[in-house]
């Protein structure tokens, strides 16, 4: 793993919310490896996993359904360094980035929350764009954090109940 620079951590510990997701080659594999791998970057440790889902496709619909979870983690890595060790372990997980918006993928890692920032630079938008409307991220969210609120959109439990499951189901 890559050392941490100074200018990759904060000072204080902080609360982030991932989003997890895979529709190819094993996705309950992938979800569980990237969940280790996660767990082992340096500066992150894990403070809860939700169960596993199964959801159908966003976009494209001649691709396989998916399978999302929601991890919540404390750590001292910046947001960029946070979503460059997410890219990592994408990458290292067989994720080919293609032009089209929303295909296949072996792994999908977004981070829906990084305390209670709101962020918006070119590359990093926190809250992740699209939460309040995506089943299969604000179901497993409210899982593990039924209190949270999301800065700039509310609280959670609000828009899980407005939010229909779109096929969403919790895995056994
Ligand atoms: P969506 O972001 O709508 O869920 P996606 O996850 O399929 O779509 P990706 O191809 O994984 O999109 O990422 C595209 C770009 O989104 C990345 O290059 C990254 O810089 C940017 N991005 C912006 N905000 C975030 C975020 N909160 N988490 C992860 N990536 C983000
Ligand atoms: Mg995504
Ligand atoms: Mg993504």
């Amino acid at each position: 793993m890559i050392g941490l620079n100074m200018k990759d951590s904060v000072e204080t510990l902080v609360a982030a919310y991932i989003g997890l997701g895979s529709n190819l080659d094993n996705p309950v594999a992938q979800i569980n490896s990237a969940r280790t791998a996660i767990g082992s970057i340096e500066g992150v440790s894990e403070l809860a996993f939700s169960s596993l889902y199964h959801s159908l496709p966003m976009g494209p619909q001649d691709q396989p359904d998916y399978v999302n979870a929601a991890l919540c983690i404390e750590t001292c890595l910046t947001p960029l360094a946070l979503l460059r060790s997410l890219q990592a372990i994408e990458t290292m997980q067989g994720r080919v980035r293609k032009e089209e918006r929303w295909g296949a993928r072996t792994l999908d890692l977004d981070i829906l929350l990084y305390g209670d920032q709101e962020i918006d630079v070119s590359d990093l938008k926190v809250p992740h764009t699209g939460i309040s409307e995506r089943s299969f991220v604000l179901y497993p969210l409210f899982e593990i954090a039924p209190r949270l609120i999301i800065p700039g959109k509310g609280v959670l439990a609000d828009l899980v109940a407005k939010c229909p499951l779109n096929g969403l189901r919790q895995m056994a």
